[in-house]
Parts: C-alpha cells; structure tokens; sequence
C-alpha cells in the first residue's frame, strides 16, 4: 500500500487536478493498493473522480462519536458512503493538536464500526528517539489503541503506519535498518496481541530516491507519504518501487 496524506495543502479544484494525475499515473499499477488522503472538502468532487478506478480513497481524521453537538467534527458515519479508509493518530494531531492515545483509540473503534479501514499512525519524536524509547513509545501507542477496541481488528480491517516523528517533513528519513527494526518489532507486538498483524506501512520523508530501499525491507509494506503525494510523478515513483517489492 502506498497511501498519499496531502494535508491542508491544495484548493478544491487542486485537489481535483491532482487526483486525476494519480489516477492516470497509478491505476497501471495493479499489484499495489494506492490510496489519496485529501482535506474533507475535497472528498466529494476527488470521490467523483476516481469512481470505478482502483485508486481508493480516505480521510485525513474522524471523530469518535456518529452524530451530535460536536461543531467542527466529521463522524466515520459521514465518510463511510464516500470513503474506503480513515488515517487516525497522524503526529501532527498528537503534537499539535493534543490528540491522545485513548482518543485514536475511540477514531480506529469508529472507523472499524462504518466499514472503514483506518491507518493508525505510531512513532516517536526525536528526544524519545535519542533516549533510546522508540519501541516503548510504539508498544504504549499501540496498546492504547487496542485498548478501545471493542470488536475483533482483522489484519484486512486496519493498517499501521510507523512515521518516526523527526522524519515527518523534515527531508530526515529513517535509514532502511532503523524502519525494518520498528516495523518489525510492531508487527511482532500485534501478532502477540492479536493474533495476527495488519500491513505495516513507513511514513517520514519518503522520496523517489528512497523509497525502492525502504520497501524492499521484508516487514515494511508500503508507506504513508506526505510531502512527496502532491506531486504525482513523484508519487507514481514511489508507488511503482511498491509495485516491484
Ligand atoms: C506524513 O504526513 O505522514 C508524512 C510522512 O510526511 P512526509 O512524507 O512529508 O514526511
């Protein structure tokens, strides 16, 4: 899977442009599951366009709750006619928006229950890094996370993204070694938890240049691009160095 968060970037009809440039770059490639994660506004005309195709489509968040006095708020109830998946627990919320572990805990419990197939973003910053927490960082996000669930998560029902949070922008990214290790250790953790482990995707400054070594390492699955999914050739790029893993 190789899924593009555009974040707060690009107006309605940008937004439209560069979904059709993913579309006509990507949908070549069958053997990987692309996915577009624009701003809410741009779901509806972005839906239109990549109808029929094998491009999918998701939210950048979602609220707990399905309907109610929540002013602002878009409910997994909302997205579930226009959209396949929901990224929940971006560090961007976590750092700058306060966004907990037991509230992207309640976002993946509300995605699961409207069908949609959330991608929950884990990692550390770079202080927990240099002290040497990565894996307990992860481990405690992710035991967070599994703590809300009230249903069974199957590997197919969701999808980790391992986004170190000093790679996130910052043109930083992880070395291949230091993604296989945490991907690893992830997937390990869930399958002890679960039984079995969803795909593990890297996210952090994912570039053409890098993204051929970061996905052939045998636990990372994909990858989760922000940055580099605004610009198409790009992006198609990396989606085809997913396609030859
Ligand atoms: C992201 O937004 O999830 C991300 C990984 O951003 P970037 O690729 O720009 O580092």
């Amino acid at each position: 899977m190789v899924a593009g968060n555009w974040k707060m970037n690009t107006t309605v009809a940008e937004g439209v442009a560069l979904a059709a440039a993913v579309l006509e770059r990507c949908s070549a490639e069958t053997a990987v599951d692309v996915v577009v994660l624009p701003p809410f506004v741009h779901l509806q005309p972005v839906h239109e366009v990549l109808a029929g195709s094998r491009v999918r489509l998701g939210a950048q968040d979602v609220f707990w709750e399905d309907a109610g006095a929540y002013t602002g708020e878009v409910s997994a109830a909302m997205l579930a006619d226009l959209c396949d998946l929901v990224l929940v627990g971006h560090s961007e919320r976590r750092h700058l928006l306060g966004e907990t572990d037991v509230e992207t805990g309640r976002k993946l419990a509300a995605a699961v229950r409207h069908g949609l197939v959330a991608i929950v973003a884990v990692g550390e910053t770079e202080s927990e890094h240099d002290a040497g927490d990565t894996l307990a960082v992860v481990d405690r996000q992710l035991d967070a996370v599994l703590a809300a669930q009230s249903t069974a998560l199957t590997p197919d029902g969701w999808v980790i993204a391992y986004e170190p949070v000093w790679a996130i922008g910052t043109g930083r990214t992880a070395t291949p070694e230091q993604a296989q290790e945490v991907c690893a250790h992830i997937r390990v953790h869930v399958e002890r938890r679960l039984g079995a482990a969803p795909r593990v995707l890297y996210g952090g400054s994912v570039s053409a240049a890098n993204a051929a070594e970061l996905f052939a390492c045998p636990d990372i699955d994909g990858g989760l691009v922000g940055g580099a999914s605004l610009k198409p050739d790009v992006f198609a790029t990396i989606v085809a160095a997913a396609g030859t893993r």
